[in-house]
């Protein structure tokens, strides 16, 4: 499996505390080197990943555990063509948890200490041996199998039973090797009756709670032999809002690119705001807008699924109430963006944005 924990040594954790503010520190969980950790018996390497996954200083019951309350950030440290490690627009992720934990009522966490502690957090494991190497191979599909480290950085709240806010939660930042999210099979999508988010709610912000809707819906996509649901917005039952962790994209016969305009029900995804950009870039108009289901039907001709997982991911068709829409696929724009949204990434083609930050 692509998308499986197999936890780096060396975890971040900040707490907060009312009196003292944040105070930080990196652990370094159980290890052995890669090589001989390469060499365990399937049981103890388990054991061994699994040992890194467990605290004892931390509580159990809690208003993460018991009530969803908690965010979290999904973002990437790439090997490069020419060596060595670059996050990914880190900054742009560390903002967003800031607005996250102030949507949560939580402490926000300041936004340059986020991307002091993912840079320190994937070096120190680095340092230890734990990281992919680049390999030219994966240049021949524009990176589709390209490994990369996958960081996670999550609140947890402190102790608590009753329904309240959480005012001196942990930020924890983990490291996790991932490769292809999206591995071969379905690019078919289905549109879910389920409702991810409503107005006024929490659909804006990278909460944990988001998700359990979300992967409700994607778990019965899957059972149907869909690779992904798309949700349609909460009050008129006919705008497409986004899948169960990506968001979408239009290529319409009449050339515009369309991405459903943020509100408080989308998440303002870092992938869906770099690749409007480099759509702009080749000279295509890109439009944030409402689209309602019908007008894919009618007009569009590619479609495509964004986020830090998997970059641009080409969708073949999308079905509703039992009718199918099909799309060019892969679709020549969005096999173009997602080429030199990877190329940026791995450093195979230059960093024109600044979007690198070095480790
Ligand atoms: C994380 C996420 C995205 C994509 O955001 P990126 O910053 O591009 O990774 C889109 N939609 C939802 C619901 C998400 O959770």
């Amino acid at each position: 499996m692509a998308f499986t924990l197999n936890s780096y040594p060396v975890v971040y954790r900040a707490k907060y505390t009312e009196s003292g503010g944040w105070t930080e520190e990196f652990i370094e969980k159980p290890h052995k080197t890669p090589q001989e950790e390469a060499q365990l018996p399937k049981t103890e390497a388990t054991a061994l990943s699994d040992s890194r996954n467990f605290y004892n200083d931390m509580p159990l019951v809690n208003y993460t555990t018991q009530y969803g309350l908690g965010c979290f950030e999904g973002l990437k440290a790439l090997p490069q063509k020419n060596g060595g490690f670059a996050i990914f627009r880190p900054g742009e992720n560390g903002k967003r948890f800031h607005n996250s934990m102030k949507g949560l009522f939580m402490p926000p966490f300041p936004a340059d200490i986020f991307v002091k502690a993912a840079v320190e957090m994937i070096r120190r494991n680095i340092n230890l041996g734990f990281c992919p190497s680049y390999k030219a191979e994966w240049e021949k599909d524009s990176f589709m199998n390209a490994d990369s480290i996958y960081i996670r950085p999550f609140s947890y709240s402190e102790g608590g039973i009753g329904v309240n806010i959480s005012k001196e939660p942990w930020v924890i930042m983990i490291g996790t090797p991932v490769s292809a999210y999206f591995s071969g099979g379905s690019s078919d999508a289905l549109v879910t009756d389920r409702i991810r988010a409503t107005p006024k709610g929490t659909g804006w912000i990278k909460a944990d709670s988001n998700y359990v809707i979300a992967a409700l819906a994607k778990h019965e996509a899957v059972e149907q032999g869909y690779m992904e649901c798309i949700f349609l917005d909460a009050v008129d039952r006919k705008y497409v809002e986004e899948g169960s962790s990506s968001n979408i994209f239009f290529y319409l016969k009449s050339g515009e690119l369309i991405t459903p305009e943020l509100g408080d029900t989308i998440l303002p995804g870092i992938t869906r705001l770099s690749l409007m950009e480099l759509a702009r870039d080749r000279g295509v108009k890109v439009v944030e807008r409402k689209i309602a289901i019908d007008e894919i039907f009618s007009e569009a001709k590619e479609c495509f699924v964004s986020g830090t997982a998997a970059g641009a991911v080409p969708i073949s068709s999308i079905t509703h109430n039992g009718k199918k829409a099909t799309f060019t696929f892969p679709g020549e724009l969005s096999s173009e963006l997602q080429k030199t949204l990877k190329g940026m990434q791995y450093g195979l083609i230059p960093d024109t944005k600044g979007w690198l930050t070095k480790i």
